[in-house]
């Protein structure tokens, strides 16, 4: 099985829904063997270098999943994006973002994943696809907050969210995953807040560009937009492309069963950097079609 680029370019625009900073992002094929990098075209000098789309390149995994160069390049909230090149079979692009965060679009992955599929997808002559097999379970446990890998022959996301708010409740959701299904059970349930915590996260300067168009707001027990949702569990399908985004982070499709109790992204960069970590947790393997 050769590995995979998008067959041509294409631009899409957006703004950061922390930073609210407006950017273009541009997408274009890269060579086998490459993989997927962000390139901040709005810097210059070693802060333009390529930022790849790796674990080692984290910077931080609190609101959002953050990466950076080392020089002073960085790029925020890749995990959409990230998650659609991940579930589609892509293996190489070159991401050129015009500022410091990536477009929410409409707080989901469907413009990405979209965007991605009528780009089309063309095989690359050179190495083979390869995946990282897992050959025992590896755990995070944070207080409540569980990730887990397990060994399993398919990609199989097992996700489970409890709130106590009634608009959200408990809500658990297993699927395995493949192009099909990602784009019509997870790329288009979107990212959700609580209108209670607006204010404050305002203050520490995040979700500066949230809005009703980009977010799913709950207050008193209740959604908020007036379109109303997408899934009547879009909320845990939300937290299903964010664990898919966070662990394409690994450099290659996981090939195992992803077991999430409450996740989030640190607690999923985590995991990854824990089966990375353990040499005798997984291997190279070359992905079947
Ligand atoms: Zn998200």
């Amino acid at each position: 099985v050769l590995q995979r680029t998008i067959a041509r370019d294409f631009t899409l625009h957006g703004v950061g829904v922390h930073s609210a900073a407006p950017v273009a992002i541009r997408v274009r094929p890269a060579p086998a063997g490459a993989g997927i990098s962000f390139v901040r075209s709005d810097l210059s000098g070693p802060a333009a270098a390529p930022i790849p789309a790796h674990i080692d390149a984290l910077k931080s995994a609190q609101n959002s999943t953050n990466l950076a160069n080392g020089a002073g390049g960085e790029i925020a909230t890749v995990e959409h994006l990230l998650a659609s090149c991940s579930a589609l079979g892509l293996d190489n692009l070159l991401v050129e973002v015009s500022g410091p965060e990536m477009g929410i679009m409409d707080g989901s992955a469907k413009a990405y994943a979209e965007a991605l599929i009528a780009a089309g997808v063309t095989t690359q002559a050179g190495p083979q696809r390869r995946a990282i097999e897992v050959l025992k379970p590896v755990e995070i446990v944070s207080g409540a907050k569980r990730a887990a890998l397990t060994p399993s022959e398919a990609r199989v996301f097992d996700v489970t969210i409890r709130f106590t708010d009634p608009a959200i409740g408990t809500q658990r959701l297993e699927l395995m995953l493949n192009p099909a299904v990602f784009a019509a059970e997870v790329a288009p349930a979107r990212t959700f807040g609580f209108l209670a915590d607006l204010e404050a996260y305002q203050a520490k300067g995040l979700a500066m560009g949230a809005s009703l168009e980009n977010t799913i707001a709950i207050a008193d027990g209740r959604v908020v937009n007036p379109e109303g949702l997408r899934y009547p569990d879009e909320f845990v399908r939300h937290k299903m492309l964010d664990a898919i985004g966070d662990l394409a982070l690994a450099g290659a499709p996981i090939l195992g069963r992803f077991e999430g109790d409450q996740p989030g992204h640190a607690l999923n960069t985590q995991l990854v950097l824990a089966l990375l970590a353990d040499e005798t947790a997984w291997r190279w393997v070359e992905l079947p079609d």
